[in-house]
């Protein structure tokens, strides 16, 4: 599947892209023989890539092409293209190990940083639906079934520790995409950074206050340790709600180009916190009350239930056959060992779940001071209604990362989601 001289990367826009497609057979075969009459259309949204979709009268794909530095920014933040190479190794990983919750890979041109995928339609990417204050009944059992499988079966419970390290050192090299990890969430929201922005004037104080809150560093510190020095397992790397294409009946988990062996806790906090930011921003958008305290409600339902159905899944999965070589089976025989090998999986869980909590919290202030915001908030028109919602999340997230064990399960984060539902901070009244 993969082709070319290294050296060869070029830009593929409309036509050049309708003669390499037409090159092959299989691509042909499926999209339809007249290549003059598909369509191309660029679609990307997203903060780095090109995406094309391309019609033909049999059928379509989707086209994703790296560029050589990152889309949002421009050429003055090169990226490297490998990125497209370690996408695709997760894509096909992904695919083998949670059958039917990604898109089916097509066709890969390393060179080029080039994949061409099944064509999600009539697919929408799930942040939009829930600005839209739609319900994804499957969601919640889709996305943990990916999270339980892709997680434990790239970890140390599933795997001999040599498989372990040669899927470390397979995706090692995305090093870059970490980097940005590293810098844009873990660093800059809590120092001056020329990237940053907020919701001005409203959070200039709050803004201002992260940068002087050493607890909230510390913690941020901790965090951003684990990121770099956990290689417990295959992560997503970048498991939010704008990377996740949804209907009514299917969700597919698309875009894992941060992919790498990090704290699984990364990957679940990130699911957490895109639906925990549903959640604040709602109050922000035109809704009927009706309409609003039902998808507040389906959506808090939901933050327990990936939680609570992760946990069951991963635990079941742990039980019906742990062949790797952590927590080896002779060492825990008989009865007494059995017992005290569940107790030893229910503690695993609990540091698993203070894990999420804290890359939720962390994922959450990202996106309110750091370079790349979301859609749930950034619609909310009127400036000062965002903030409000803005500022409801931060309140949780900062407790979330300072007082992580405050929350030692996952109805205390709805919990105290719901108490700041209607809190009102400062500027309103100053
Ligand atoms: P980026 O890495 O730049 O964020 P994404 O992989 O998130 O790119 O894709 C950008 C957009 O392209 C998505 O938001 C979605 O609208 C569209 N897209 C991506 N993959 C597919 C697909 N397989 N089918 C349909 N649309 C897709
Ligand atoms: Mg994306």
């Amino acid at each position: 599947m993969t082709g070319d001289r290294a050296g060869d990367y070029r830009i593929l826009h409309e036509a050049a892209l309708r003669d390499y497609l037409a090159g092959l057979p299989d691509l042909v075969a499926l999209l339809g023989a007249e290549p003059v009459s598909w369509s191309i259309t660029e679609v990307g949204d997203g903060n780095l890539n090109l995406v094309f979709i391309v019609k033909g009268d049999r059928g379509g794909v989707a086209v994703k092409q790296a560029l050589p530095y990152v889309r949002l920014v421009g050429k003055s933040w090169p990226l490297p293209l490998s990125r497209a190479h370690y996408e695709y190794l997760a894509l096909s990983k992904q695919a083998d190990l949670a059958p039917g919750l990604v898109p089916a890979l097509l066709h890969h041109n390393e060179t080029l940083a080039l994949t061409v995928m099944e064509l999600l339609e009539p697919h929408i990417i799930m942040r939009k639906g829930l600005v839209a204050a739609a319900q994804y009944p499957r969601f919640a059992g889709d996305i943990t079934a990916f999270m339980a499988r892709t997680l434990f079966f790239t970890s140390d419970l599933a795997l001999s520790a040599a498989e372990k390290k040669e899927g470390i050192a397979a995706f090692a090299g995305n090093h870059a995409l970490c980097k940005i990890t590293e810098d844009l969430i873990f660093t800059d929201p809590y120092r001056i950074a020329e990237q940053n922005r907020w919701t001005a004037p409203y959070l200039d104080g709050l803004a201002a206050s992260l940068r002087d809150d050493m607890d909230l560093h510390v913690a941020i510190s901790r965090l951003k340790l684990k990121f770099m020095a956990s290689p417990e397992a295959l992560l997503h790397g970048d498991l939010h709600t704008g990377s996740i294409m949804v209907t009514d009946s299917q969700t597919r988990v698309i875009d894992p180009e941060f992919a790498f062996y990090g704290p699984m806790g990364f990957d679940v906090g990130a699911v957490l916190a895109n639906l925990l930011m549903a959640y604040f921003a709602s109050a922000g958008h035109e809704r009927a009350p009706g309409e609003r305290a039902a998808f507040e409600g389906w959506v808090l339902e939901t933050v327990e239930q990936v939680w609570n159905e992760f946990a069951r899944k991963f635990l079941d999965l742990w039980r019906a056959g742990a062949a790797g070589d952590a927590y080896p089976a002779s060492l825990f025989a008989g009865e007494t060992g059995a017992a005290r090998l569940e107790a030893e999986r229910q503690a695993y869980m609990q540091r698993l779940f203070a894990d999420a909590v804290g890359f939720a919290a962390a994922k959450t202030i990202r996106r309110i001071f750091g370079l790349a915001h979301n859609i749930d908030f950034e619609l909310i028109e009127d400036p000062r209604r965002r903030a409000i919602s803005e500022a409801r999340a931060v309140r949780l997230a900062r407790a979330m990362m300072v007082e992580t064990g405050a929350f030692p399960a996952i109805a205390d984060v709805t919990g105290a989601a719901r108490k700041l539902r209607d809190w009102m901070p400062e500027f309103v009244n100053g």
